[in-house]
């Protein structure tokens, strides 16, 4: 038995280093129907232990040819999910201990990690002291997380002893901002109707304006204003609003001001980005994925807040006698900061990312993406062909060839389904644009220039057609 989990070890070990020279050499994306997985997997479990090379076999055969390569280099779409050496090597560690990190005596080293790889993470980002951290699993846990904690501070936590329904309670973000805020406001039990999605002016900014005259209007009409989220990097277009004119909005009316930064948070580690996205440290909660850009693999969300006892207020619920130790109490438990009881040792793999690389050098990875966006910016600025359609705050364009929606839409078709890149589109003022996005930590300015170079023969070609 020992034997065979060292020699599955050693293959598993070897394909990993395989599989990151090989990854830009496969097809990016599958070209499957719903289905075709599905079908190929036996209807019933084996009941005779397999080999390890059957099991093996299968995966190589059956499960990586229907797989999207997140961290080929020829990735373009969606947001990158970058993982890298040392938080693979993390993973392992993590997965051998599979230790459960609910609470301090669980796992002391755990909890005691934990908080400090936050506080790092607190000042590599530039947020003041004041802001404490836990991991989440997802942007859309730690949202919602921040909806409920405002929800209890607004109705002063009588919702969490007596329901909602108390007031008519009422959200605010932008039109651009991601469908994770909605989702949280209707788990919240505030109601989805009760989310004012603001309508954005230039550069889908949110229009601060509005969002002032439709608060006041709430106010007047008996609703109770709670909480506004700003974005830090919006999903269609990294667009960043007027983070500073909505903290002093919020704080004139006394509302929670969250900050989704899911994505381009990992940017806020150089600080000659942070002029741009101005006011962020005034939130009184935000949230970055280290699992999109910061080379952790998934799942890990970092959640930053000012007031930690509004959390815990929150979320704790009465010590059950078997979980109660001494001085439990006196202890940071990390299951009253989540909405699980359970969870995964996340510090152990941003605590080796951090060391692996040191702050320079992430700071020289995330710097040269975003220096490379600028050169893929200037190469379309520089084709007449093509249109630049909003402001680039970071790596993400987004651009169309200067033809129909319909030809922009078959030429993103058609890339797409050739397996060579994978790239997304999004809408930008009405027209559909192509929108391009990247983060591997291998990635350079050839893959890009293949890309570009693959990009104009596809539309040339199709303009010949038309
Ligand atoms: C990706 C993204 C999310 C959702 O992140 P999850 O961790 O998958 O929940 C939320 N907001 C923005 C702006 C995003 O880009």
């Amino acid at each position: 038995m020992e034997q065979d989990f060292k020699k599955a070890l050693n293959i598993i070990s070897d394909w990993i280093l395989e599989y990151s020279t090989q990854k830009n050499n496969l097809p990016v994306s599958p070209k499957l129907k719903f289905g075709d997985i599905y079908k190929q997997i036996p209807k019933c479990p084996p009941e005779n232990a397999e080999s390890f090379s059957t099991l093996f076999t299968d995966f190589k055969q059956k499960i990586l040819p229907g797989l999207m390569h997140w961290q080929s280099n020829n990735f373009f779409g969606l947001f990158p999910n970058t993982t890298s050496p040392p938080s693979i090597l993390a993973e392992m560690l993590i997965a051998t201990l599979n230790v459960q990190c609910m609470n301090w005596t669980a796992s002391p080293a755990a909890t005691e990690l934990e908080i400090s790889v936050m506080e790092w993470l607190r000042d590599l980002i530039g947020l003041p002291k004041e802001f404490s951290g836990v991991l989440q699993d997802s942007a859309s846990s730690s949202t919602l997380i921040a909806t409920l904690i405002a929800r209890e501070k607004a109705t002063d936590f009588f919702s969490n002893l007596k329901g909602t329904g108390l007031a008519p309670l009422v959200a605010y973000c932008s039109s651009e901002a991601h469908f994770s805020i909605e989702k949280g406001i209707k788990i919240a039990g505030i109601g989805s109707q009760n989310l004012r999605k603001i309508p954005t002016c230039e550069n889908q900014k949110m229009n601060t304006d509005i969002l002032l005259s439709t608060i006041e209007e709430d106010i007047k009409n008996g609703f109770k204003p709670f909480l506004v989220v700003g974005a830090l990097g919006t999903t269609g277009s990294t667009a960043i609003d007027d983070l500073e004119k909505i903290s002093a909005i919020t704080k004139k009316y006394n509302l929670w001001f969250h900050i989704d930064a899911a994505y381009a948070g990992a940017a806020l580690i150089l600080p000659e980005i942070r002029d741009i996205a101005k006011g962020y440290e005034l939130a009184d909660s935000i949230v970055f994925n280290p699992h999109k850009w910061l080379l952790t693999s998934f799942e890990c969300s970092a959640f930053f807040l000012k007031e930690k006892n509004n959390l815990v207020r929150t979320f704790s619920v009465k010590t059950p006698e078997y979980l109660k130790e001494t001085h439990f109490e006196e202890n940071t438990n990390f299951s009253d900061w989540s909405l699980g009881l359970g969870r995964r040792f996340r510090a152990l793999k941003l605590w080796f990312v951090i060391r692996w690389y040191g702050t320079d050098k992430l700071r020289e990875i995330i710097r040269n993406h975003i220096l490379l966006g600028q050169k893929m910016e200037n190469w379309i600025a520089n084709d007449s062909e093509f249109e630049i359609l909003t402001q680039r705050n970071f790596n993400l364009i987004c651009f169309r060839f200067r033809s129909s929606d319909e030809v922009n839409l078959k030429i993103i078709d058609h890339i797409n389904s050739s397996g060579k890149f994978f790239l997304g589109h999004t809408k930008i003022n009405n027209q559909v644009a192509i929108r391009i996005v990247f983060g591997q930590i291998d990635i350079q300015e050839d893959h890009l220039q293949s890309f570009w170079y693959e990009i104009q023969n596809i539309a040339k070609k199709f303009k010949k057609e038309i």
